[in-house]
């Protein structure tokens, strides 16, 4: 088990981290390997939890690039980046200082699942976020490529794995630590494609990682192939603006972070964004260069979630395709055709984009490109992101089949603070279904595995009107405190003064009641239906679209005034008012699924061999392949039967 590079070289540790606390021998608690979004975060969540910690990519000036789309947010993903903001985490705060266009997604629809989204400057982010990066105490960055784990002997109370302990550069060096984490995006082994020509890149001008890809492989890590796709960037000066619909930001902008009341550029000196659509002359260059792309078959459309505009012919022939045209930064001269990533030969992309309404004079600057790469299948990891078969290694983002910035910063978060929980002995932390997107999002790739790059949606949450946006510090910002250490003590402070005002304001809003009459002589412009002899609770009225914290205080200044001083908290109190109802039987729900979450399933269990449960075979290799810590995760197993489930649980119980 012990990697042939095993070796006490000493490294040549360059230290770019302003931390002046960090040790000069190379020993670190937790290495983080990749700078992207998954990485960030991992690096940055273990610091704050403490640990001493290391980020190893291949290029600090690559840190926080953002490899496709020039925005964050939208719907699903815009829960994630609230519930990464309230665990401390860092992309929601260095979007509100990179953000060149907000507009909430979904509004038509609850709050409960509205979609925060912007359009960020691609150039401001990644500076943002390297001047964050680099002055994060406790954390040391390293540009090197990692080719090697170094492994040893399994910890006592784990017999039979093996555990890592550092990794091994490519240029021979190494560098130990207690946990390592892989955020290795879509570099193992991957290969970009264009039209026939493939040539093995991670992403656009950066190097691939074959070595590491190597070592997971020979360490009987199941890995799959899976591809994602990018639009050509086109020249903005080119396109015909005049005759295509414009969408304006929202005014006021709706901030990612909790720490934030609004965002660094202004609502009014925001950049607008442009619709135009494909058309039968699109449809048509595809079908016929079907043979001159290797990216995209008749067979092989390529992932469902961020098709390339080949596969939405493929699959939906005959329809006009939206195309956003979205700016790419406060100074740039690009355009990204958000809808159009494309794999087909360059002079053919300029060929379908000029038939595009207002693109007839576009110039492409950079080609669209297609990109194939190693995923590890993420049955193979645990809810705390750790791997089944190496003590100590967590894989997070891309690598585990995902596919979003969103996505990759929510897993980040978890490896990063569970990495260091691990060196310090603690428990891990996990968040549930019932908690959080984060927790839905780990839980479906854990239980059920993926075989298409995964992206969150709301569809994919059972308990959306609990797990809003506007909530996640309520849900997740004090566990993250208390279980994790992640949280800084002021954020956490400001989160109980916000949950415990909540609290307070609900009561106060249940004990106001008044008649119906007396209600419509206070607020005349909603029409309150319920039988006269009954008294209305102010929170009920709440609940009327036309009635928000400040009518209601007009009506009855005492004691509602102080609850509209702060906006937020006003705004929220009509959100948790407009659910109060549902939310009642939905709480109930929670608490029967978190009784079946609680029952863990003995670490240990010999699914093949097991005698005292009885299981098929197909249920024993599921369950064997899967490990699923609970009954809850067991039950969510594909081909896990619910007798077998019924019989888990009578074995659960009797050893208990
Ligand atoms: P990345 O952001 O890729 O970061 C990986 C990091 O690891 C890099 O910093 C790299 O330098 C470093 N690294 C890798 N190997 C090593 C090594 N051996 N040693 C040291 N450092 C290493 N997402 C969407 O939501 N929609 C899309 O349409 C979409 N299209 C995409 C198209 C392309 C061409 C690409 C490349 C990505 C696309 N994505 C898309 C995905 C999005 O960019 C990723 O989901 C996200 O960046 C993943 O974050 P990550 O941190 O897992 O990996």
């Amino acid at each position: 088990w012990v990697a042939a590079s095993f070796t006490k070289q000493q490294f040549p540790l360059v230290r770019l981290s302003s931390d002046s606390a960090a040790p000069r021998t190379p020993h670190f608690d937790v290495i983080v390997i990749g700078g992207g979004h998954a990485g960030t975060e991992a690096a940055t969540a273990a610091a704050r939890c403490g640990s001493r910690t290391l980020l190893l990519t291949h290029r600090v000036d690559t840190i926080g690039q953002m490899s496709c789309n020039p925005s964050f947010g939208g719907i699903g993903k815009g829960h994630l980046m609230r519930e990464v903001d309230a665990l401390d985490g860092l992309c929601s705060r260095i979007c509100d200082q990179s953000g060149v266009h907000y507009k909430v997604l979904n509004r038509r629809k609850g709050p409960a699942v509205w979609g925060l989204r912007a359009q960020i400057d691609r150039k401001l982010y990644k500076q943002n976020m390297q001047k964050e990066i680099l002055n994060t105490p406790l954390l040391t960055v390293q540009e090197g490529a990692v080719e090697d784990l170094i492994l040893t002997e399994p910890e006592p109370e784990h017999t039979g794995k093996c555990r890592v302990s550092g990794v091994v550069l490519v240029d021979g060096s190494t560098v130990y630590a207690e946990s390592v984490i892989l955020t290795t995006g879509t570099f193992l082994r991957g290969m970009i494609v264009i039209g026939l020509e493939m040539h093995p890149a991670g992403r656009l001008g950066d190097q691939p990682s074959i070595g590491l890809a190597q070592t997971l492989e020979k360490l009987g890590f199941v890995v799959g192939r899976l591809k994602t796709g990018t639009p050509p960037r086109i020249a903005k000066d080119s396109i015909n603006f005049s005759i295509l619909n414009k969408q304006t930001p929202d005014n006021p902008s709706v901030p990612f972070s909790f720490t934030n009341e609004t965002v660094w550029i202004k609502p009014e000196d925001q950049l607008p964004c442009y619709l135009t659509y494909t058309n039968p002359r699109v449809d048509e260059i595809v079908l016929n260069n079907l043979h001159l792309n290797s990216h995209v078959k008749e067979t092989t459309r390529g992932p469902r979630y961020c098709p390339s505009i080949e596969s939405k012919v493929l699959r939906f022939p005959n329809r006009l395709h939206q195309v956003w045209l979205e700016p790419e930064g406060m100074d740039s001269d690009l355009i990204y055709p958000q809808g159009l990533s494309m794999t087909l030969p360059t002079e053919l992309q300029e060929k379908m984009i000029t038939c595009i309404r207002g693109l007839e004079k576009a110039k492409v600057i950079q080609p669209g490109y297609g990109v194939q790469y190693d995923y590890l299948d993420p049955r193979q990891i645990t809810p705390s992101l750790e791997t089944h078969l190496v003590q100590r290694l967590f894989f997070a983002g891309q690598i585990n089949g995902t596919t979003g910035y969103e996505e990759a910063a929510a897993q980040g978060v978890i490896a990063g603070i569970n990495a260091s929980l691990r060196v310090s002995r603690k428990p891990p932390f996990v968040v549930s279904r019932t908690e959080g997107y984060i927790g839905v999002l780990i839980d479906d790739l854990t239980t059920l595995g993926t075989s298409e790059p995964y992206r969150m949606f709301t569809s994919r949450v059972e308990f959306r009107l609990s797990l809003r946006p506007d909530n996640a510090d309520i849900r997740l910002t004090l566990r993250g405190y208390k279980d994790a250490g992640c949280v800084s003590q002021q954020r956490y402070e400001g989160a109980c003064w916000m949950k415990s005002s909540l609290e307070e304001g609900i009561s106060v809003l249940k004990s106001i009641e008044f008649s119906s009459s007396k209600w419509k002589n206070l607020i005349p412009e909603v029409s309150i239906s319920t039988s006269r002899s009954l008294p209305v609770r102010a929170l009920d009225v709440l609940k009327y679209e036309e009635v928000d914290m400040d009518s209601l205080a007009k009506a009855v200044p005492e004691p509602l005034k102080k609850y509209t001083k702060c906006r937020e908290l006003a705004e929220r109190l009509k959100i948790e008012a407009t659910y109060e109802s549902v939310l009642f039987h939905q709480l109930q729900e929670i608490k029967g699924v978190q009784q079946d979450e609680a029952l863990q399933l003995p670490k240990d269990i010999d699914y093949l061999t097991i005698r005292d449960v009885s299981l098929s075979h197909e249920v024993r290799e599921k369950l064997h392949f899967s490990r699923p810590q609970t009954i809850g995760a067991a039950s969510r197993i594909p081909g896990v039967t619910p007798a077998a489930i019924i019989n888990l649980l009578r074995f659960v119980k009797t050893t208990q």
